[in-house]
């Protein structure tokens, strides 16, 4: 039922491409975000409808289609509205690795229409194909290992295998070898193997990653689902997949870069630092070394009389929902002419920017959110730091401790100012998984409990100060 003419068909296609531009333009502001993702929404609902009315499917293959997408829709929207925010990064490897096993699938489907043409062999189409099969299947093996690890059903430090590198360089061989036999060949038995060497190859690659670099490999497995895609474009000559694919995949690039550059790692490092030898440690074991610990009467007299206080939000703040309590603290705290602000670190939290959606939650003022190396000069004269659910990005040992798997990540420098108190429910450590020495330092206090609970205990302290 092809119900559009040609030039209707491109200018829909523009138009939805228009809308993933404008999409990813609109992402990259909290306060545009939200319009952002409206308008990438209606681009691929275009899109589809698109593909739908300009298709001559062949018998009940249409139905088929709608059965697909009406199954797929009633899974993923309940889902999506489901998830908490410090759960996306799982979310969005799930999404991201069901695009790149749909790649390599329409990759082998396309392979077999190739196969069955007379003038079957090498061309721009079977060399496309080959290479979507192998991407394809690589990110979708890569994201759902990368889930695993962020959702804790495997564990998230860097796993290495025995003989892990011959297995990584085999299935690497093997994966190149067979999409070069598909290109020459065009057989759909050989488009299956790269699929299979492939799918091998992307758990190889993401097993070693661990700790703190899980969320950097969906990035990068985003970019590889834009190449995966590009490839598939070009097989089933189809140009929204090109300019989408594009899209995501220079999309997935930058990010990658940003978040790498935020943790003061190379990205060569963070894949193949396991395999080259490097840290493989990370534990989820409570310290049991002693601190001092403070009460909310305690942290609310030494706020009321300091001068300057930075607070710096992490992972836990996203946990414990308490971006309007600290707001609430923060603005208490400057109505009594206490300098308060935030120090925000590139990588607080579970995604990029997480602190500053978080915040604009609450309606803070951007004014307010002082980035890491605009807040670190200043730390000898701040009085107090109150570090809430963070602990990785004031960790020192990301400048002291070589072996550690943060060593080389820029820090909030909490251990320069007066005073540092943190809230959090225990000693347990960090993302990376390794202990923080700033706890045990005699200038810090730990009030201990969910930071929710803590900052309205302080809170309803300071009231009485
Ligand atoms: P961390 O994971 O290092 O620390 C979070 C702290 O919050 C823990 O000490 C935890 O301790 C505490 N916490 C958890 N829940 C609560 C709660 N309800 N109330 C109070 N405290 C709580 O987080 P950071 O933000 O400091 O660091 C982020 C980590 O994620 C870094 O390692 C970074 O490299 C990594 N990462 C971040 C990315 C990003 O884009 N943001 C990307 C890649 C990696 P306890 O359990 O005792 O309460």
């Amino acid at each position: 039922m092809n119900l559009l003419p040609g030039p209707i068909t491109a200018l829909g296609y523009l138009i939805a491409a228009v809308c993933f531009i404008l999409a990813i333009k609109g992402l990259s502001s909290p306060r545009t975000a939200r319009r952002g993702n409206a308008i990438g929404a209606i681009g691929a609902a275009l899109a589809v409808l698109i593909v739908l009315l300009s298709t001559d499917f062949e018998g009940s293959n249409l139905w088929i289609v709608l059965v697909t997408i009406a199954v797929g829709s009633a899974i993923s929207v309940p889902v999506a509205r489901r998830v908490a925010l410090t759960n996306m990064p799982q979310l969005v490897a799930l999404f991201n690795g069901i695009g790149g096993g749909a790649a390599a699938l329409v990759g082998v489907i396309e392979l077999a229409g190739l196969a069955a043409q007379a003038d079957a062999g090498t061309s721009a189409n079977e060399v496309a194909t080959a290479v979507g099969i192998a991407i394809g299947a690589l990110t979708f093996t890569g994201s759902i290992v990368t889930f695993l690890k962020l959702q804790g059903w495997i564990t998230a430090r860097p796993l290495v295998v025995p003989g892990a590198r011959i297995w990584f360089i085999a299935t690497v061989a093997l994966t190149i070898g067979f999409a070069i036999a598909v290109a020459v060949s065009g057989q759909v038995w050989l488009g299956i193997v790269t699929l299979v060497a492939a799918a091998a190859f992307g758990v190889l690659l993401v097993l070693p990653v661990g700790g703190a670099d899980v969320p950097i490999v969906i990035s990068l497995l985003n970019a590889t689902t834009g190449l995966a895609v590009i490839a598939t474009g070009w097989a089933v000559d189809n140009v929204l997949l090109l300019v989408g694919g594009t899209l995501i995949g220079a999309a997935g690039t930058m990010l990658t870069l940003a978040m790498a550059k935020g943790m003061g790692r190379p990205v060569a490092g963070i894949l193949f630092g396991a395999l080259k030898g490097g840290s493989t440690s990370g534990s989820t074991e409570a310290s049991d070394r002693p601190v001092r610990t403070a009460t909310a009467d305690d942290v609310a007299v030494t706020l009321a009389y300091a001068r300057r206080v930075v607070v710096v939000p992490g992972y836990g703040l996203a946990v414990a929902q308490a971006q309007q309590t600290v707001s609430e603290l923060v603005d208490v705290l400057r109505g009594r002419g206490v300098d308060a602000v935030y120090g925000i670190h590139p990588v607080a939290g579970r995604m990029p920017g997480h602190m500053n959606v978080l915040l604009a939650e609450a309606n803070v003022g951007y004014d307010l959110l002082i980035e890491a190396d605009d807040v670190n000069p200043g730390m000898p004269s701040t009085d107090v730091v109150v570090v809430v659910g963070a602990n990785d990005v004031v960790n020192p040992a990301a400048r002291t401790d070589p072996s550690a798997p943060i060593y080389g990540m820029p820090i909030i420098d909490a251990e320069a100012a007066g005073q540092v108190i943190f809230l959090k429910r225990s000693m347990r450590p960090g993302f990376a998984g390794i202990e923080n020495e700033l706890l045990f330092s005699p200038k810090t206090q730990l009030l201990f409990g969910d930071a929710k609970a803590s900052l309205s205990a302080v809170l309803s302290a300071l009231k009485d100060v």
